[in-house]
């Protein structure tokens, strides 16, 4: 009996990313693969039939690497793939679609501050995720206010597995302390705010939220869902990080992002909140993670890949940049990343030994503190700079 034709192919979770170099995407692990030149023809030629000869004359490693990784099978079906285009550059890498302004919460650190109901529309948020995506997206941030309360989430909740990028769901947890709510989900990734341990927490998220984050993390550990956590210092929670990362490391978190508030929304003028800078360095050193996310070869300070799209439609830098947006979805994502106000790191006024690992920190805090191209305070003190 002859055997059945098969065909080498991408496996359904990677991508081919044309990106500053192109890549294999996989996004169920979130790793990114770069290419040669050879490798980029081939991966653009599937799939093949896997006893054609051009299969069959591949460099036999990486043959064998990629379908040891699970980047490549052997499929009985030929399903073509559409051919990604060349990414704009630098590339648009990771969008934050904040979908709504809503929230149940108003935690004193909000960078949204009081602001009245604001909904992405669906057909919008449809037409972002197309556009990201042929823009060689690979993860989109879908934030809010709490994204959860928009009024159409299941209905977006279902467009999450129908492009190639990753999809990570940025929630305040209390809505996902309901085991049939997490049950649900179609997000690769959830990523829940930590702030503290039990007060800590508490004092700036409300009574009560503490506990339901915890629910919502044993939640998410049940599942195939991979778990991330985001803590902001403030001077509440300086002693708890021991806790904290027992509490994240237990829950099998891949990723912890920490840092400091920036002054905007609700945080202005809470200087008395803030942590002493000078004990925020070793915290932030305990961050880990996203390693595949630091592009160290980059020429751009903070968001070198990064924009937001806002819930009221508009387009711009990150979310502390909401008052001055560069662009609309209406206009398109592309215009919008294209006009998006980047600084060069070689125009920053820094002039410390950890500038490529620091990047400036955040330009934002730096034109808070009256010079877009001047030093970031808060990394500036958390580094020993500033005493
Ligand atoms: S920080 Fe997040 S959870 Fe808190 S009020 Fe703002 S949007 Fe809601
Ligand atoms: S520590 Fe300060 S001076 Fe050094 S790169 Fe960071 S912001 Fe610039």
């Amino acid at each position: 009996m002859p055997s059945a034709q098969t065909y080498l192919t991408l496996s359904p979770d990677c991508s081919l990313r044309l990106l500053e170099e192109p890549c294999i995407y996989d996004r169920a692990r979130d790793e990114l693969y770069e290419l040669d030149t050879e490798a980029k023809h081939l991966i653009e030629c599937l799939p093949l039939r896997s006893d054609s000869r051009q299969a069959q004359d591949t460099d036999k490693e990486f043959l064998r690497f990629c379908l040891e990784e699970g980047l490549l099978l052997h499929s009985p079906e030929c399903r073509p793939r559409k051919r990604p285009r060349q990414s704009p550059l630098p590339s648009l890498r990771y969008l934050l679609l904040h979908i709504t302004t809503r929230c149940n919460l108003r935690c004193a650190h909000c960078f949204l501050g009081d602001v009245e109901s604001v909904d992405l529309t669906v057909n919008d948020i449809r037409r972002v995720m197309g556009e990201f995506d042929e823009l060689q997206g690979l993860r989109l941030l879908v934030s809010g206010g709490e994204p959860l309360l928009h009024p159409e989430f299941w209905e977006i909740n279902d467009l999450f597995e129908r492009y190639s990028f990753r999809t990570v769901l940025l929630s305040n947890g209390t809505a996902l302390a309901d085991p049939g709510i997490v049950r649900r989900l179609r997000a690769h990734e959830v990523q829940l705010s930590l702030d503290g341990v039990g007060p800590s927490h508490d004092a700036l998220r409300g009574a009560g939220s503490f506990q339901k984050t915890l629910e919502a993390l044993e939640n998410l550990a049940d599942t195939d869902i991979d778990l991330s956590v985001a803590t902001m210092v403030h001077a509440g929670n300086i002693s708890d990080f021991e806790a904290l990362e027992k509490i994240v490391r237990s829950a099998g978190v891949k990723e912890w992002n920490i840092d400091v508030p920036s002054p905007a929304g609700r945080w202005r003028g809470k200087g008395a909140l803030m942590a002493d800078m000078r004990e925020v360095g070793s915290i932030l050193n305990r961050s880990f993670g996203g390693g595949v996310h630091h592009d160290e070869r980059s020429d751009w300070a903070c968001g070198a890949h990064l924009c937001a799209v806002m819930a009221d439609g508009s387009i711009c830098k990150c979310g502390l940049y909401a008052d001055s947006p560069c662009g609309t979805v209406s206009e398109g994502l592309e215009m919008g990343w294209r006009n998006v106000r980047r600084v060069r790191l070689n125009e920053l006024r820094c002039d410390c030994e950890l500038i490529d690992e620091c990047r400036g920190g955040c330009r934002y805090r730096a034109e808070v503190a009256g010079d877009r191209f001047g030093k970031d305070p808060v990394m500036c003190a958390a580094n020993g700079l500033l005493r």
